[in-house]
């Protein structure tokens, strides 16, 4: 079965974008032994916009750091477009997450001192084949044009409002052109309106074709995604296409109408 699915995806391509195969993730410590994550099985599509959602302490985060490639099962198997990333080298494994995924965090995790648009820059610098500076400078600017930023490029993070931040972070995510974007509570941070805002900038990516997977323990905000996949004490619980879902670009628009009403009232 192993040799049979390897060829074709990499054949076509055609592999889920994420295939965990009763996973599992086992924090020991000298005392305990917690199983953060227990023989979760889940497959995502491409294209797919899903919320995980769960308590603190469910085991949504550890999760996403093996989505990411930032750590590693315990046991069971993770494909990664097709490929089982326990086999890959280091550096092969690497090179796969600079080239399909994007992170985006609750605390934006950007570079203080560093421009927004040289914050942007930055994961292409670690890019294979290498991009040159001027092309770097390019993508970057075209990427924060995209997120609404272009008067912004070049300020400090200080500069910047929280809703700000995490464009210029959602901008760093996506200048590498990934097929799959990872967040974890990108707006747990944010006060509604702003967090509207940035729900309709993934649902437009989305839209575009970017798989989207985003940790949220709000309802609303899972509300704008597709698929909501629920976590308890690291198992999942509930896994459920969202029929009513909502459009941050319509509201934002009816928002803005409100206000407008308001203004001339
Ligand atoms: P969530 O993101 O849903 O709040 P986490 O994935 O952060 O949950 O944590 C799941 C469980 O694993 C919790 O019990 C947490 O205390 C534990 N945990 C998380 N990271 C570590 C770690 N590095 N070492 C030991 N235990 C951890
Ligand atoms: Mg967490």
């Amino acid at each position: 079965m192993n040799v049979a699915s390897h060829t074709a995806s990499s054949a076509g391509g055609a592999a889920p974008i994420i295939e965990l195969v009763a996973l599992n993730r086992t924090y020991r410590t000298e005392e305990v032994e917690v199983r953060a994550v227990r023989d979760v099985s889940l497959t995502i599509e491409r294209g797919e916009f899903v919320a995980i959602m769960g308590a603190s302490g469910s085991g949504k985060s550890t999760l996403m750091n093996v989505l990411g490639c930032l750590d590693r099962p315990t046991s069971g198997e993770y494909r990664l477009a097709g490929r089982n990333v326990a086999e890959l080298e280091r550096s092969e494994l690497a090179l796969l997450r600079n080239r399909k995924i994007g992170f985006v965090f609750q605390s934006f995790n950007l570079l203080a001192r560093t421009s927004a648009l040289e914050n942007v820059e930055l994961p292409l610098l670690y890019s294979v084949p290498l991009v040159p500076q001027r092309e770097r400078r390019a993508r970057a600017t075209r990427t924060l044009e995209s997120v609404g930023l272009a008067a912004r490029m070049q300020h400090v993070p200080s500069r910047l409002s929280g809703g700000q931040q995490q464009r210029v972070a959602i901008a760093r995510a996506l200048v590498t052109a990934p097929e799959l974007l990872l967040a974890d509570e990108p707006t747990g941070n944010l006060d509604s309106r702003t967090s509207i805002d940035i729900m309709g900038l993934l649902q437009a990516q989305n839209d575009a074709g970017l798989t989207v997977v985003m940790v949220t323990h709000e309802l609303d905000i899972a509300a704008y995604c597709k698929r909501i996949v629920v976590m308890r004490d690291g198992e999942i619980i509930r896994d459920e296409a969202n029929a009513e879902r909502r459009s941050a670009a319509a509201e934002r628009a009816a928002l803005d109408a409100a206000e407008q009403q308001a203004r001339l009232a």
